[in-house]
């Protein structure tokens, strides 16, 4: 590790108090500037910020070993990680049973492998609908029943777990707003499902993917890591997609990337161009919030798609990917 002292600094009195403190450390000349280079033998390496003559600590990264290691295989219901994309997709909100079960119904027929709904959410507002919660979640446990398609369920609350497991959620969702909830984190990790993390709108990807270290720590067997937009100066949109930020994920890491252009958009007319454009940089699939009626969602009103404008989506978004990752023959 490096500490790299302001232009002006000398190593020596640093130098003295380190080798006092038998922290091995030798000054190296960096051009016009110092630098000091230690072995912080158990010292936490933003400690060494205290002195005024460093200006910088300069690695070793705070490291997630599980997410730089991770080469397991996923599979959930009928996708399979590597040989094909991944389409989820339903209601932001799960709000009534037999409109639940046909629209799971359609969007099976259309080709998506995992059915998405809220049973507890998590609003801006404490007076907006804040979901059906067990009942809700049983009628997605009869959509399953009914359509083979396996669950992906938001977590909120540690309180819940154990209804999520009763009933064995396919697929744990990390919502935004609690990617940095640790606690929340190993105890979700704990239950030994495939999570799917949303990056928080304020999150740097190193934020992001220590936040995949804590599930993957705590017993997660897989990490689907979540492009949902974050927040920037500019709210034309809901939020600014970040599609830099899906090349990147590529190149630095393992895990399943997937984007979800529903919440970034904040309206339907939007939703198509930002998913094309997550599989063109590179994404492996979607999450996209369709709903029975979306005039009369209690959630999300306009962002949702309509089972016509999702099939015509998934269209697209099918012959995309098929041109991006032709199969080789044989
Ligand atoms: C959701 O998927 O319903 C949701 C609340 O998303 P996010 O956590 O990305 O806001
Ligand atoms: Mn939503």
């Amino acid at each position: 590790m490096w500490l790299l002292l302001r232009p002006e600094a000398k190593p020596d009195a640093l130098l003295a108090y380190l080798s006092e403190k038998a922290i091995p450390a030798h000054a190296l000349q960096l051009g016009e500037r110092w630098a000091i280079e230690i072995i912080p033998n158990g010292y936490l390496p933003e400690a060494f910020l205290r002195w005024e003559e460093v200006e910088k600590v300069i690695g070793p990264p705070r490291g997630a070993p599980l997410v730089t290691q991770w080469k397991g295989e996923l599979s959930l219901g009928a996708w399979q990680r590597g040989k094909g994309p991944l389409w989820i997709a339903g209601p932001c909100s799960v709000e009534e049973k037999s409109s639940l079960l046909s629209l799971a119904t359609d969007l099976q027929a259309v080709g998506v492998h995992i059915l998405r709904g809220g049973a507890f959410k998590a609003r801006t507002s404490p007076y907006a609908f804040q979901g059906w919660g067990e009942k809700a979640l049983d009628w997605l446990v009869e959509a399953r029943a009914l359509t083979g398609l396996p669950l992906c369920v938001e977590v909120i609350s540690e309180k819940h777990l154990s209804l999520y497991a009763e009933r064995n959620v396919d697929l744990l969702q990390i919502g935004a707003r609690n990617m940095d909830n640790y606690w929340l984190l190993k105890e979700t990790g704990n239950l030994g499902k495939p999570i799917l993390l949303k990056r928080n709108p304020q999150a740097t990807l190193e934020e992001w993917l220590l936040a995949a270290e804590y599930l993957l720590l705590s017993g997660a067997p897989g990490v689907l890591l979540c492009e949902r937009g974050i927040r920037t100066f500019d709210r034309t949109l809901r939020y600014t997609f970040d599609i830099g930020i899906l090349p990147v994920l590529a190149h630095d890491t393992s895990l399943p990337r997937i984007a979800d252009p529903s919440h970034a958009a904040g309206h339907w007319r939007y939703v198509e161009p930002l998913a094309l454009a997550a599989l063109a940089a590179g994404a492996e699939g979607l999450i996209v919030e369709v709903h029975p009626d979306p005039l009369s969602a209690r959630s999300d009103a306009t962002q949702q798609l309509t089972l016509s404008q999702f099939t015509a989506l998934l269209e697209k978004a099918n012959s995309l990917y098929t041109t991006l990752h032709p199969i080789s023959p044989a």
